[in-house]
């Protein structure tokens, strides 16, 4: 069964009308297949991965539900409880439900370590309708005695398959076995290994199974690019990158507040109509900016993640990923920004020599080796080795960026001829010169394959860096 509208799930109309600010306008598989069972009160097995919109697939069942049952919630408990497996995840969550249940009035809070638990825990004081939390930093607050779960009606574990990964599974056991028997059991996993398939059998009652694929399509739409760049060259290569005609309409991501307001001031020098929104902006600021960006006034936005969540402007020719985001998650989130509505889209991401372990791990996420844009300027020449090379966002190779990729591949082979000793006739091979790069603490998950080309090897390729 596919909904084509969200009025036809028969939820809160407080809700539909959270829906509708947030500009939703059809459910996604995974919603119209899970939210009218889960609204019959099933429990609920998930095969799903982040991007499905399986968010709202659990949050709006649970929200309505409550609704129709108003209850009391008392002191330092919570009638919902949400388990994510990482600080980042639980945010994500967090933030969506705060769109979907606004006009509930409800209270809402996340849970993470890593933190002070002093604003965390004066949030439990008075109870909550929803909590979400990571599993280490919830059991130390339960064990003080400032998370009870005598009222817990809904329990939600997400990314299992990830929680089992990190080790989480003897706490999930613990924090379940602290729950109520009588309540309703969501579990999602992306995978189904044999742990989660027997947590699943032992702790879901009769659950109805949703399988969906993630949207692959989406993905498959979008010219994805790597572009190799020391972190102190990446602004420079920005410029030259919307200097191209075709970049018309281009959300650029940053990491951190600071860095977003940092581009803003550098690509204003360079003449840029740009302007950024974050979380230190008001959300008045915010509509402002996002309406400038959608009308076109300004061509370049810069946002963070959390920041960009609410973002809906179609017609996104690029996505810039100036920092790699920590979550493969976020990946597939900034770079689905483009390519909406049937469009084709680009996703360009630099990639600095200490973010080797992120675009690894971007890539074992969505099992797909990004092809490498050699042809820029500032391209160092850090792990291209068995990558595939992606068409020039430059346009047509030239004759310079094709001596360019010859002096690479010479380079590479100079590197590997201990392992190949025959090169390929015609390529000069010249001893790679030693160079003083350090080598980033975060590389261990890169070295399983002789060939890779360390980061050590990832130097500039121009003999001189223009001065900016
Ligand atoms: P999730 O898989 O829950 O992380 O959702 C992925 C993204 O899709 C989030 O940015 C949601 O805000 C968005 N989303 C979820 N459901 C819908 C929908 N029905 N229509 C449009 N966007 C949605």
């Amino acid at each position: 069964m596919h909904l084509l509208d969200f009025s036809e799930l028969q939820l809160n109309p407080l809700l539909l009308e959270a829906l509708e600010a947030a500009g939703y306008k059809t459910p996604t598989p995974i919603q119209s297949q899970a939210i009218p069972q889960l609204l019959k009160g099933r429990d609920l097995l998930g095969i799903a991965q982040t991007g499905t919109g399986k968010t709202a697939a659990f949050s709006l069942p649970i929200l309505h539900q409550m609704s129709l049952n108003p209850l009391t919630v008392r002191p330092w408990h919570t009638r919902a409880l949400i388990l994510a497996p990482t600080r980042e995840l639980a945010i994500q969550i967090f933030e969506n439900l705060k769109v979907y249940g606004a006009p509930l009035q409800y209270r809402f809070s996340c849970i993470f370590g890593g933190v002070n638990q002093e604003k965390q825990v004066s949030e439990m004081k008075s109870g909550v309708e929803v909590l979400v939390a990571t599993p280490g930093r919830f059991l130390d607050l339960k064990n003080q005695g400032y998370i009870k779960l005598d009222q817990t009606e809904f329990f939600v574990l997400d990314e299992a398959d990830r929680m089992l990964d990190m080790g989480f599974i003897v706490d999930i056991k613990k924090i379940i076995a602290a729950l109520p028997l009588k309540r309703q059991n969501l579990l999602f996993s992306a995978t189904m290994p044999t742990d989660i398939a027997s947590l699943a059998q032992t702790q879901l009652v009769n659950p109805v199974k949703v399988e969906v694929t993630p949207q692959a399509t989406t993905v498959e739409r979008i010219d994805q690019k790597i572009l190799f760049v020391e972190s102190s060259k990446k602004s420079a290569l920005l410029c030259d990158i919307l200097r191209e005609e075709l970049v018309s309409h281009v959300l650029v991501f940053s990491r951190t507040k600071r860095g977003a307001d940092r581009l803003v001031s550098e690509l204003k020098r360079d003449g840029v109509a740009c302007d950024a929104i974050h979380g230190n902006k008001t959300q008045a600021a915010r509509e402002k900016t996002l309406s400038r960006f959608r009308s076109g006034q300004v061509k370049v936005l810069i946002a963070t993640d959390i920041a960009a969540r609410g973002i809906d402007v179609d017609g996104i020719s690029h996505v810039i990923n100036f920092d790699l985001p920590d979550e493969p998650e976020s990946y597939v989130h900034r770079i689905g920004r483009t390519a909406r509505a049937g469009k084709e889209g680009t996703a360009l991401s630099f990639c600095s020599a200490t973010e080797l372990a992120q675009l690894h791990a971007i890539e074992k996420a969505i099992r797909f080796k990004i092809p490498v844009d050699i042809s820029h300027q500032y391209h160092t020449r850090g792990a291209v080795v068995g990558r595939p090379q992606a068409v020039s966002i430059f346009g047509e190779i030239t004759e310079k960026t094709q001596l360019q990729k010859t002096k690479v591949l010479a380079e590479v082979v100079s590197q590997t001829t201990n392992l190949h000793p025959k090169a390929p006739k015609g390529i000069e091979i010249k001893s790679p010169k030693p160079v003083g790069v350090k080598m980033p603490t975060n590389l261990g998950a890169l070295r399983p394959s002789r060939r890779v080309i360390r980061p050590a090897a990832m130097v500039p390729n121009h003999p001189k860096t223009p001065s900016r």
